[in-house]
């Protein structure tokens, strides 16, 4: 992998800017004369903004989300378009399909890449699975459990949720007990619970789901790639992930994958799925999944989307998943010895059940986080960020992810934490 210092990164924005600067029209024909047009019959002139070029600051994305996009991904995604429905964007699709077989241990044949973020992926699963009136047991200990019990009562879902504070750890006599009182066609539980920092075990879930003949569901948007996951091994009915976070691809698509029980329940219902653009029976046909010979128009995908995350599953394929989970937790534990020296205390006490992509810092007492994250924004242009739902105001995180995750970045991290800690005084409160 190519060392993710500002340098490269520096390197491939300029490359990109050339490419753009080549491409405009020369300085003899400005677009300003036409502001002053007479006769124009149009009432709103063109926004100045628009005859401005572009412009992107150049940062360290060590919050949860987007990460930096290393410069071979961001090339993939500037290729020239094709179209969606030629052979060789099937091509393309159709090794992406394995490159997620391979990133979820997984066989499904059910396997693809939603054409959104990581919520589409969580829009789908929720609208095929489940008919509206039937029960949902959603486990919450931070935002996305909340999300997604709001996404299953949206399309009329009776949802019953199992909570704890942000970061909490359901045992799984807690979840069984649960999964018997309500009877539920769907378990969610979030694997990498970013707002939390925290890692939450899957062992033993998925079988405890299959004695309840309810479908099991996991987020893995923040971990995959960065701790374990096998979900065929661990009986996970249906898993999906973003492709921002540890993927290092730019965000606007998300890996999802359906077991033949998921495919059994959604594809024997007695209702549509609510979204037109998230109905699988339509997608299934537009990946190849579903037996046809012919891929028919259902909406025209993200092209460029589709090569970048082809690129960033390439690059965890030859790196090993093995590898890149060892890797991430050497380099989270090294910041967090880090951390902890310069007297910070980690969100998740316990070592094991720390996410190794993101890590959550209780704020330090006295201190406001917000001018904390402002100061490293502004003098480090580091991002990091504050909490999500129940963690505001709780937790500071930090994502070291994929192309990122360099002990490198943990120094230039602790460095501006440090700084910070020093510049802004403690409040009086
Ligand atoms: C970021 C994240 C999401 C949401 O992904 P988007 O791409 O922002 O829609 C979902 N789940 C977890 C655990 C996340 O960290």
């Amino acid at each position: 992998m190519v060392k993710p210092n500002l340098t490269n990164l520096r390197g491939a924005l300029l490359a990109q800017q050339a490419a753009v600067e080549s491409s405009l029209p020369p300085m003899s024909s400005p677009l300003q004369p036409r502001l002053d047009r007479a006769m124009s019959s149009l009432t709103i002139p063109p926004p100045a903004c628009m005859l401005r070029p572009l412009e992107v600051p150049l940062r360290y994305l060590f919050g949860p989300g987007p990460s930096n996009v290393p410069p071979r991904i961001l090339a993939a995604g500037a290729r020239p378009i094709i179209g969606h429905l030629h052979p060789e964007m099937y091509e393309v699709m159709n090794d992406i399909k394995k490159g997620i077989q391979y990133a979820f241990q997984t066989q499904n044949n059910m396997t693809m890449a939603m054409s959104g973020s990581g919520h589409a992926a969580m829009e789908c699963a929720v609208f095929n699975v489940v008919e509206p009136g039937e029960s949902v047991l959603v486990a919450v200990n931070g935002i996305w459990g909340e999300r997604v019990a709001e996404i299953a009562e949206r399309m009329g879902a009776s949802v019953h949720t199992i909570v704890k504070a942000p970061g909490g750890v359901f045992t799984n006599e807690d979840i069984e007990k649960a999964l018997a009182k309500h009877k539920p066609v769907l378990f969610f539980l979030t694997h990498g619970e970013s707002s939390a920092g925290l890692v939450h075990p899957v062992d033993g879930i998925g079988d405890l789901c299959r004695k309840h003949n309810t479908l099991f569901l996991v987020d893995t948007v923040a971990s995959l790639g960065a701790a374990p996951i096998f979900m065929d091994q661990q009986n996970v009915d249906i898993l999906y992930t973003g492709s921002q976070k540890a993927l290092n691809a730019p965000p606007g698509t998300a890996p999802i994958s359906f077991n033949e029980r998921a495919c059994r329940k959604m594809f024997n219902r007695k209702t549509k799925p609510v979204s037109y653009l998230f109905d699988m029976s339509h997608l299934s046909n537009y990946w190849g999944n579903d037996g046809k010979s012919a891929r028919q128009y259902h909406h025209t995908g993200p092209v460029s989307g589709f090569f970048a995350l082809r690129e960033s599953l390439a690059i965890l394929a030859e790196m090993g998943l093995e590898e890149s989970w060892r890797h991430h937790k050497e380099v989270a534990e090294y910041f967090w010895a880090g951390l902890e020296d310069m007297g910070l205390q980690l969100f998740i006490p316990d070592k094991d059940l720390r996410l190794p992509s993101v890590t959550t810092i209780t704020i330090p007492e006295g201190y406001n986080w917000r001018e904390l994250l402002q100061y490293m924004m502004q003098h480090h242009q580091i991002e990091m960020t504050g909490g999500l739902g129940p963690s505001v105001d709780k937790v500071i995180r930090v994502g070291l992810m994929g192309y990122n995750c360099q002990k490198r970045n943990a120094d230039l991290a602790l460095a501006a934490l440090a700084d910070a800690l020093r510049k802004c005084k403690k409040s009086k409160a």
